[in-house]
């Protein structure tokens, strides 16, 4: 990888982990409403409860992915980003542009079943 194209992944990076940042925000914000807003009416708490459940799924994909792109964003300069960590060849470009926090290749990634 080419001092330009490290640049480049390492500005993805930190627009991705701003990006993730604030949807966590958000996503707190729908965990713990205002006090006041809540509701006494028992139909409602269930879809209260059953809608703060998906909140907490969303909140730890994102937390987990934050994590990831942080690793890479302190990776990024150093000859171990964007090579699979597996089979150690270089991880397509393309898929670090999706994903810029890759550890592995497609077919690593698939054999790992993750
Ligand atoms: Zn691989």
């Amino acid at each position: 990888m080419t001092p330009d194209q490290r640049a480049y992944f390492k500005a993805i990076i930190e627009t991705q982990i701003a990006e993730l940042s604030e949807e966590i925000e958000t996503i707190k914000a729908a965990i713990y409403p205002n006090r006041g807003e809540g509701t006494s009416d028992k139909v409602a708490h269930i879809s209260f409860k059953q809608e703060q459940n998906v909140h907490f799924q969303r909140h730890a994909e994102a937390t987990k992915r934050l994590n990831r792109l942080r690793h890479a964003y302190l990776k990024v300069d150093t000859a171990e980003y964007g090579v699979c960590r597996e089979c150690e060849e270089e991880i397509p470009l393309g898929r670090l542009e999706l994903m810029p926090e890759s550890l592995y290749c497609v077919a690593c990634m698939n054999e790992r079943g993750e």
